[in-house]
């Protein structure tokens, strides 16, 4: 068999898209971000007639290509809360603008097997995003977020996805020194607000994009 990881990573998305479908998410599942970026925009935002769309702070959303696909496109407005040359005022106002868009688009810290998004935020813009505002949500998530449980999700989002952050963001927490969260108390703490989404509700408004490949942090 030619790339058998990828087929054995086939069978465990095929299995976390019915678990997920179960949970009332929409699921689909894309072999790369390429295919992730089609099933976004020729099938989720025509679908949804959205005519504004938001952002997550997500490295994996980036990897897709779909911010600059939406950057680009005149008929669709585009909150930007990816663009880090705003002033700290402009930075929060457009957060808080991007809770009521039609589409928000973001990644997620992991996902369960038996299909629970789990998620940590410095703000809380995404983690509100995600449970409240924005008519449609899409979370786009690679196959290295998927862990057995939830305590294996906290640890995950604590032990990899946050101090890896850290460092990206440049934080001046003890995380970016050992690798490991050390339950800080700095004022550049990222790891403020948790949140388990169990269920989509109403069903069909959060729809995850699993993609068969090794995406964001
Ligand atoms: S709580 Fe502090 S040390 Fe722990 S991961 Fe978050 S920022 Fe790093």
């Amino acid at each position: 068999m030619d790339r058998p990881l990828d087929h054995y990573w086939a069978k465990r998305l095929a299995d976390l898209q019915r678990a997920l479908e179960a949970n009332n998410f929409e699921a689909y599942a894309a072999a790369d971000p390429a295919a992730a970026h089609r099933i976004v925009m020729d099938e989720i935002v025509p679908q949804c007639g959205a005519r504004s769309i938001g952002w997550g702070g997500s490295m994996t959303v980036v990897g897709t290509g779909l911010y600059q696909t939406v950057k680009a496109r005149t008929d669709i407005e585009m909150v930007d809360t990816l663009d880090k040359q705003v002033s700290s005022e402009e930075f929060l106002e457009r957060r808080r603008r991007s809770l009521l868009v039609d589409l928000f688009i973001t990644g997620t810290n992991a996902v369960t097997e038996d299909g629970q998004l789990v998620n940590l935020d410095m703000f809380g813009n995404r983690v509100a995003a995600l449970t409240f505002g924005p008519k449609h949500v899409v979370v786009i998530v690679g196959r290295n977020k998927i862990v057995p449980s939830i305590d294996e999700a906290m640890f995950r989002v604590k032990n990899i996805a946050a101090p890896a952050n850290a460092m990206r963001l440049d934080k001046k927490t003890p995380c970016v020194k050992t690798s490991y969260c050390e339950e800080c108390k700095s004022p550049d703490r990222i790891c403020n607000t948790w949140t388990i989404t169990e269920k989509s509700y109403p069903k069909g408004r959060v729809k995850v994009v699993l993609v068969n490949q090794d995406l964001g942090l």
